[in-house]
C-alpha cells in the first residue's frame, strides 16, 4: 500500500527493510518516506521531527545492516531523488547552487534549490570542456554517475567502478578503495543539518578520511563533482580494467554489504588488510545459519538465502573474536548498523 495522505511525499507504512538492503536482512519500520526532490525531503524530515520521530536516512542500502524485528524510527529514503545534471547559469538572485571550489558557503545565506541547476538532458549553456562538473541529487546511483562520466569522457570516478549505492551514501561513507575515494572528486555537498537548515560544505571543511565523509549528523541532499576532461575510450578502458579485477576478487553476485570490517592500521597488522587477516586466521570456515564468510573474499559476509540479521551479527562477532584471539587485533566494523 502506498499511503501518502499524511506525509508530503510518497510514504510506505509497515515497510520491510530487508528488501532495501543488499544483504537482504532486517526488520520493519512504521514509515518509510520516499521524497522525490531535496525540497520534499526537507519538508518530510521537518514533519517527522515535529511529530517526535527518530529519523534515519537510507540510500542504496549497500553498506548497511538492519536488525530484525520492529524498529523504532522513520526512514527517509533517497532512492527517488536520482537526478544527475550539470551546473547551469546563475539563478536570478545571484545565489549559486554550486559554490566555488575551496570556499565555504556563507552560513547565513540560504543555498539555491538544487533543482534550479541545469538539467543534463537539456542543451547545456556552457561548453562541456570548460566545466567538467556534475551535480547529483543524493539518490542518484553511483553506477549511474559512472555511466554518465564515461559517456561524457570525464575522468575521476573510475576507481568507484563496481561500488553499488547512492551518491549520498558514497559521500557519507567516503566510498572507495585502492584506486581512489569518492571525496577525491567532490567539490562540495549540500546538506540538511539536524536543525533542518541547508548548508553547502566543501571538501576542505568536511575533512573526509578513510570510509568517513566527515559530515557527522548532516544529511546529504546533493553533491557537486569536479571531474577532468578526458577521452571516452580512455575512461572506459580504465573502468573495464578495474571492474574485471574487482569482479575476480569480490563475491559481487551474492547478497552482501561489501566489506564488513575496516582495514586495520598497517603498522599494527604488518600491512595485512582485514580480509587477509581473517583468511589467515581460518575465518573462511565460519558460518551462522545461512550467513557465511565468503570463500572468495574473507572480509565479505554472504547471505546464502534466508539468513536473519541476528545470524549476520553473531557471525561478525565470531570473526572479530577469532582475529583478536589469533593476532591480538580488534577489527572495527566498516558497515553501518541500525539501530
Ligand atoms: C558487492 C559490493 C561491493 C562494494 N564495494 C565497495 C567498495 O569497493 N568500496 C566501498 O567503499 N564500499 C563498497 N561497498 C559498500 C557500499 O557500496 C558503499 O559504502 C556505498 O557508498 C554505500 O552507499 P549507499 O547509498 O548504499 O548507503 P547506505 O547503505 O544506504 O547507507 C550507509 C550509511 O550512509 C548513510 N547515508 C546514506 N545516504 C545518506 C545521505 N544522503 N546523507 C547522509 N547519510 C547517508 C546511512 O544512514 C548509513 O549510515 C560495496 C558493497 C557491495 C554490496
Amino acid at each position: 500500500m502506498n499511503c501518502s495522505t499524511t506525509w508530503p511525499c510518497a510514504a510506505l507504512p509497515a515497510a520491510d527493510l530487508s528488501t532495501r538492503t543488499t544483504m537482504k536482512v532486517g526488520g520493519r519500520v512504521a514509515w518509510l518516506l520516499e521524497p522525490a526532490t531535496p525540497e520534499e525531503f526537507r519538508e518530510a524530515y521537518l514533519l517527522a521531527r515535529e511529530r517526535g520521530h527518530q529519523v534515519r536516512v537510507l540510500g542504496g542500502g549497500a553498506n548497511l545492516l538492519v536488525c530484525d524485528g520492529e524498529l523504532p524510527f522513520t526512514v527517509l529514503c533517497t532512492s527517488r531523488m536520482g537526478r544527475i545534471f550539470r551546473p547551469g547559469t546563475q539563478p536570478e538572485d545571484g545565489a549559486d547552487g554550486a559554490p566555488e571550489s575551496g570556499s565555504t558557503a556563507d552560513p547565513e545565506r540560504e543555498p539555491a534549490p538544487l533543482a534550479q541547476l541545469e538539467d543534463l538532458a537539456r542543451v547545456a549553456p556552457v561548453p562541456r570542456e570548460d566545466d567538467p562538473r556534475l551535480v547529483a541529487w543524493a539518490g542518484a546511483s553511483l553506477p549511474g554517475l559512472l555511466r554518465t562520466a564515461r559517456e561524457l569522457g570525464w575522468s575521476g570516478l573510475e576507481g568507484l567502478v563496481g561500488v553499488p549505492g547512492s551518491a549520498g551514501g558514497a559521500a557519507a561513507m567516503n566510498a572507495g578503495g585502492r584506486w581512489g575515494d569518492f571525496w577525491d572528486v567532490v567539490e562540495s555537498v549540500r546538506v540538511l543539518t539536524p536543525e533542518g537548515e541547508l548548508r553547502d560544505i566543501t571538501r576542505a571543511a568536511a575533512k573526509p578520511s578513510y570510509r568517513d565523509g566527515g559530515l557527522g549528523e548532516n544529511i546529504v541532499l546533493g553533491v557537486v563533482l569536479a571531474l577532468e576532461v578526458s577521452q571516452r575510450a580512455e575512461v572506459s578502458t580504465v573502468m573495464d580494467t578495474y571492474l574485471r579485477e574487482k569482479n575476480a576478487l569480490q563475491p559481487v553476485t551474492e547478497a552482501s554489504s561489501g566489506c564488513i570490517f575496516k582495514n586495520p592500521d598497517p603498522e599494527l597488522s604488518d600491512g595485512r588488510r582485514a580480509g587477509q587477516l581473517i583468511d589467515e586466521c581460518g575465518g573462511k570456515e565460519l558460518r551462522r545459519g545461512a550467513a557465511l564468510v565468503s570463500p572468495r573474499h574473507a572480509n565479505f559476509i554472504i547471505n546464502s538465502g534466508g539468513a536473519q540479521a541476528a545470524d549476520v551479527f553473531t557471525l561478525i562477532e565470531d570473526v572479530r573474536d577469532l582475529v583478536a584471539q589469533k593476532t591480538g587485533l580488534q577489527l572495527a566494523t566498516e558497515v553501518r548498523i541500525w539501530p
